[in-house]
Order: C-alpha cells, then structure tokens, then sequence
C-alpha cells in the first residue's frame, strides 16, 4: 500500500507531495486526513494523508512511512475538498490551505507540544451507607467534611491531592477520576432577557428557516439597532432544536463583547468560542468542543469558518461588509466564500447580515444571486439619531480647530443631563497624502480619482494605482492657499483637550491603551458603569457597542477615511460613520450625533447624515461602473517585493509587459506603479493592478508568474484576488 503525503518545508508557498510505503503494521489504521510521521531527507516531518493507494508508478526509491500520529483523522473529506478549493481560487499551496483550518496543537509540524489538560476528580467508592458509617466513627474533621460534601454533590473538582484525600484513598472510600479538561471559560456578565420578535423580524426568521434543509445566500439589510442580533439568537434557537449546529462569525471578538455576551448568556454551555486572544492550549479545547459534539454553536472570528461540525444547519457572518473577513496574508481566503462553500456541502442557509451591506453583495442581491432580506425599523424604543454635519471650512475660520461651536454645546448639554458621549477620532490610513488645510481640498489622481501619495524623497505625488506622477504643489490648485500639508491629531490630545475644556471623566480606547489582554473589556465595562462620561477612541470603537446612555455621538475628523487612497475610501468612510451614529440614541433617550468635514458636500457624507444607505449605493455604484472598479470588474492585485530598487522597477515592468501581452483585450492591465508605501522594512514594493470582467487566460497568466518566480531568491510576487486594499 502506498499513501501521498503532503508535507510543509521551509515557508515557500511550495507544495511537496511524495508518495510513501505503508509498511504492513500500519496498513489497518492509516486512513486519509489523518497525520503521519515520514523521512525527508536527513529529516522528519509530519504531514497529511491525502490519497492511499495500491500500486505506484514511481521508479525512484520509496521511503516508508515512520508513524501513524492520529488514529482518527484530522481532516475529513469536507475539509480535503475544500482546501483543494481554496488553493485553486486564491493561488495557496494546499498545506497551508489545510494548516490554517487547524489550531495550532492539530496542524502538522514536528514541533508542536500542546497537550490536553487533565481535571482530577474525586468521588465515592463505596456504597452510602457504609461511608455515613465511617463518617460517624471518623475523627478527623477535613475527612469528614470532604465525605458530606461528596454524599450531595457525587463528585469534586481537585487541584491538588492533600493529606486527608491521600488517606481516604488509600481506605479505598474515594477514588480519583481523571477527565479532559478546557482551559477556557467565557465569564459572561450579561443577564439574558427573552424579546418577542417584532413583525418585520419574525418574518425574516421565518423565511430563512424556510431553508433549513437547503441551500440559499441571504444578505440581510438592517439598520443599526434593528434588532438583527436577536434575529440570529432566535434562528440559531430552531436550529440547533433540530440537532444541528451553527456558526456565527463576528469580525472581531475584543471589539465586539457584547455580541458573545449575549449569545453566552442565552446559550451557556453550548457555546465554543474561537478568536485570535486565546491561547494555543484554549483554542485547542475550544476546537475540540466542537470535534466531540459538545456544543452546537460557534461564535468566532474569520478562522471560526472552519469549525469542524458535521451536520450544519446555518452559518451567520454578522457585519459582513467587514475587511477583517478576508485574510490580509497568504492563504488569502475570504470567510464569505468558505461560508458558501460549506453552505452548499451541508446544505444550509448562509445569512450575511449588515446595516451597510459592502457593493458587492448588495450586487449580488441585486442580481437575484442572494436573498435580500430588510429590517428597516429600529427594534426597541430606540430612534435612529438625528446627524448634524458641520463644515469646518467656516469653522477655522473663528479659530475653531478641534471642536466646532455645535460640538462643543452638544457635549456640554449632555454633560449637564449626565449622559454619555462618544467621540471617535478617524485615524488617518496614510499620513503622505497632500491635503489644503484651509480649504481641505485633497490633491487626487487626474486618471484615477484616488489621493496621490506624497513621496518625500523624491518631492513628487504620485498614484499608486497608474504611475501618473507630478511635482509637489506650492500652493492649493483651489484655494490657493500657502498651506498644503499635514495636520495630525491623535486620541491622547484629544483627551487632553477634552480633559482641559470639560469637567469630564474621559476614557481613551486605541492601540495604544488596549495592548494588554482584556483591555478592551474592562474599558468597555467600565463605560457602561457610568464610571466615565465621555468615550474617546479610533474606529475600534464604532462596532458593536450598545449603551444605553450614550446620547451624542461625534466625529472628529470624518476626512481621514475619505482621503485613503483607495477605490473604497467612500464606502469605508460612509459605512463607519452609519456604523458609529448607530451608537447614538438607542434607547429611550433620543441621540445625536455631530460629524465634522471639510468635505460637507461629499455624497457619503450626506447619505450618511440622512441614514439614506440606497441612495448611497446607487450613486457610488455609477461611479464604480465609469471607472470600471468592483463590482462590475474583479480586481486582482499582483504585488513586486524585493530588496534590490533597480530589480524592483526591472521585474515590475517584466510583470507588467507579459501581463499585456498575455491577457485579453477586454481586461485592464494597470501599472506597474510604485506602492502606496513605495519600502516598508527596506523592501521596495511595485504594484500591478488587473481589472477584468471574463478572461479564458488569467488563470494560467497568473500560474505562470506565481510559479516563474517561486524559486527566486531575489524577488517575491504575491498574488491577491480581490483585495481588500490597493
Ligand atoms: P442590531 O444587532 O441590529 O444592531 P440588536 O439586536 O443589538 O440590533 O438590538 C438592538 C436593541 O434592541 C437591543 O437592546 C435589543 O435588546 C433590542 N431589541 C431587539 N429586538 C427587539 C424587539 N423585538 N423588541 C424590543 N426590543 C428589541
Ligand atoms: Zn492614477
């Protein structure tokens, strides 16, 4: 019998398959998707059986197999096919398509030593009234105590055996019991609280469950606070009453406590949770709750996609139109296309829930591909909030810079009535983009409509999608004015202003302040406690957050988003301003919020103050279509990195040239132009820019390059199909 093994060497995007002798001892317990141990070399490495088989074609030498390490295999037929499929859609090796489904402790790797943790028990062993027998006679205390307790509760959770369980052991009256132990608890402190569904929910409820035995997309639309967490809790209900198992992702469990709270509280033990804080030894016990049919229900992050339940019956993505759903680095696989996938495999409906849905899946609706699904209406006694945007143009003209008149009186009047405030500071994405401070015009490129990037070396502005370069302006090709520049300001001047114009008390949430695990938590806890007046922080705090309190919500600077260069700076900057005047007013205080701009007029801006997400979409879809950007072209972006500047701009324009030349007229090919950072770490990055709708020739375009420059010391190409960035 022979097996292919699939192996992991070095961290080249490189598969390595290689057949291998199963000798007679293992031939009954080897099985495919589980793990074997095999010679490489002077080596060994651990690896995955992906094919076994009776004969062999092969010449050369066979190797045999040196170990079995699983007996029940890691990886089953759903998650093989899968891993094929991601390697094929987004160009990975297949190991690292099946290594990242896996914690840790599961992967294949010779180096790997988490072990599963052992709680120690006691309980009787004898009958009961031969130990109130002993309790009467006995003279020791602890001994007695320990008995009594034992007679109610049947058995106790040990740390440690001390003297008195010694000698009760030894008089064979208790025994020690070893169990699988999990190292992670979720201590909720929400108090579940049973909601009747309003009309609009109960239908979206009924509908999907419609498709409890079968496939089906749905992109659920629901303003903020319209109750779609509930919706998710009551579906998940019906599911799992019929024995079968959900997941629900959310894009960020510290951002987003509340979210598992709520489901923790409702569903207790039932529940496994998987994000990025937990430990290797947690994680692993959280991924074997799920292998062991222990709970039904997954909440998690991205890589919470690939619990390994076997009989799903829903898969939840809340907030869908999030970027953290796509992985940033190889394998770069999007959670929505996994959902699909296992959609499909399992046959169950996948839901795709946000109050800003991204273009593409609203297309996709639009084109009948999912089900759109609406709850138009806040849920509780909550109103959407009324949103004032204030021009800062007029307003640094009184000298007004950081607070505008009407900022600065709305937060004094809830002040006054003790309410609480948010104020999120828009964190710039690039700091080189050239902006007027007088009048913040942002310099952008004639061909693309996207900010040029300044490039301090060479004094020029250039964009990053085309290569269109020009000298840095004097003055503001509008105003102009003399101040084309920078202006930054950060979180922790903003509390110092706050803390000097107001008797507040404030708290800051950034990076800088939430590097600590369970940071975010305690920070958030405490603002619900009323312990603090006024919430600062960056975009970490516009998901998710639900108190009651909060009253006025402002944005400092809602600029920053919308000079990103990127096509997706205005869905970004609409999406995060509804997503953080969502806060506002959800409860039956009514709320407010306060956006400040230089850019007043700008459409995502004002759909945003109106809450009016169609009209957005209609009118960012127009421009999507002139200038040929997602979703009516796919994007693909193929990056150039290496050490050497002369090679990057040499092998870039090699790229660029056999990419013309290889690929269909109808498609686009932009570039090469320098990166947006041009040398991150002294590494030089050259991009390329596909923009196509069908191409019989991509496919094998893209395989040529990938595999031409796998072996190359020099010069890294990665490869990334629809990027989340440019
Ligand atoms: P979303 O996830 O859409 O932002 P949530 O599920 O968080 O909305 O609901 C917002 C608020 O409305 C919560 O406080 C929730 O308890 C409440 N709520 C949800 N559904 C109902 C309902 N049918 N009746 C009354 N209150 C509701
Ligand atoms: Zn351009």
């Amino acid at each position: 019998m022979y097996a292919s093994v699939v192996v992991e060497i070095g961290v080249k995007n490189v598969d390595k398959i290689f057949i291998y002798l199963v000798p007679e001892r293992f031939q009954d317990d080897i099985q495919v998707g589980a793990r074997v141990k095999v010679p490489f070399g002077h080596q060994v490495l651990e690896g995955f059986v992906l094919e076994l088989k009776h004969d062999c074609e092969e010449q050369c030498e066979i190797k045999e197999i040196i170990d079995l390490v699983d007996v029940i295999p890691i990886l089953n037929s759903e998650m093989i096919e899968l891993g094929n499929v991601i390697s094929s859609t987004t160009l990975c090796s297949k190991i690292s398509a099946y290594q990242v489904m896996l914690p840790k402790a599961l992967k294949a790797s010779y180096k790997t030593n988490i072990k599963i943790k052992m709680d120690k028990y006691i309980c009787l062993n004898m009958l009961e009234e031969d130990v109130i027998c002993f309790i009467e006679q006995c003279r020791y205390e602890k001994q007695k105590e320990l008995l009594k307790r034992l007679l109610q509760e049947k058995e106790i959770k040990i740390s440690k055996v001390d003297s008195s369980i010694r000698s009760l052991i030894k008089k064979e009256i208790i025994r020690i019991e070893e169990r699988e132990g999990y190292r992670y608890s979720y201590g909720s402190v929400y108090q579940d609280k049973r909601i009747v569904l309003n009309l609009e929910q109960q239908r979206v409820v009924d509908r999907v469950l419609e498709f409890q035995n079968s496939y089906r997309t749905f992109l659920l639309y629901g303003v903020t606070g319209s109750g779609k967490t509930e919706v998710y809790m009551n579906m998940i209900e019906r599911v799992i009453q019929n024995g079968k198992t959900a997941i629900m992702l959310v894009p960020e469990i510290s951002l987003t406590p509340q979210i598992v709270d709520r489901f923790v509280s409702r569903f207790g033990d039932d529940v496994a949770i998987l994000h990025s804080g937990l430990s290797d030894g947690e994680r692993y016990d959280e991924y074997r709750k799920i292998q062991e049919r222990r709970v039904h229900i997954v909440v998690g992050a991205r890589s919470a996609i690939f619990a390994p339940f076997d009989n799903l019956g829903i898969i939840i993505i809340d907030e869908e139109h999030s970027s953290t759903y796509k992985q940033d680095n190889h394998p770069r696989y999007h959670a929505r296309d996994v959902a699909i996938f296992r959609g499909k495999y399992h046959q169950c409906p996948v839901i795709l829930g946000s109050a800003t849905p991204s273009l593409e899946s609203m297309a996709r609706a639009g084109n009948k591909v999912y089900e759109l699904l609406m709850l138009t209406k806040r849920a509780g006694k909550g109103m959407l909030p009324v949103v004032h945007v204030v021009d800062m143009k007029e307003e640094i003209k009184g000298g007004h810079f950081i607070f505008s008149r009407l900022l600065d009186q709305k937060i004094k009047e809830k002040l006054e009535k003790n309410e609480q405030i948010i104020l999120l500071l828009n964190r710039r994405g690039y700091s080189s983009i050239c902006t007027c401070n007088a009048c913040g015009e942002v310099i952008k490129c004639p061909n693309c409509d996207i900010s040029l990037t300044y490039h301090k070396t060479s004094n020029m502005l250039r964009c990053h999608y085309c290569g269109y370069a020009v000298r840095k302006f004097e003055v503001c090709p509008k105003c102009h004015g003399h101040d084309l520049k920078d202006y930054g300001l950060g979180t922790q001047k903003l509390e110092e202003e706050l803390l000097k114009r107001y008797s507040a008390r404030v708290v800051r949430m950034d990076m800088d302040t939430t590097s600590r695990k369970g940071a975010h938590k305690k920070i958030l806890l405490d603002f619900g406690e009323h312990k603090y007046d006024i919430l600062v922080g960056t975009q970490m705090i516009a998901k998710g957050l639900d108190f009651p309190l909060v009253t006025l919500v402002g944005v400092i600077n809602a600029d920053a988003s919308l000079n990103v260069p990127d096509f997706r700076s205005s869905e970004r900057t609409f999406q995060l301003l509804c997503q953080v005047s969502g806060r506002a007013g959800r409860s039956e205080y009514p709320g407010e919020v306060v956006i400040q701009t230089y850019n007043n007029c700008h459409y995502s801006i004002q759909y945003a103050q109106n809450h009016d997400y169609f009209s957005f979409y209609r009118e960012e879809m127009k421009i999507r279509k002139q200038l040929n950007y997602s979703p009516y072209y796919h994007i693909i972006l193929i990056r150039i990195l290496t050490h050497d500047y002369e090679i990057s701009f040499q092998e870039a324009s090699k790229i660029g040239d056999y990419l013309r030349a290889n690929l269909s007229s109808t498609t686009f090919v932009l570039g090469p132009a320098m990166a947006s950072v041009f040398r991150v770490d002294n590494v030089y990055r050259q991009q390329c820019i596909i923009k196509y709708k069908k191409d019989d020739q991509l496919k094998k375009v893209l395989l040529d390059i990938d595999n031409h420059y796998k072996n190359n010391g020099k010069v890294r190409v990665e490869i990334d199909i629809e990027p989340n960035h440019l």
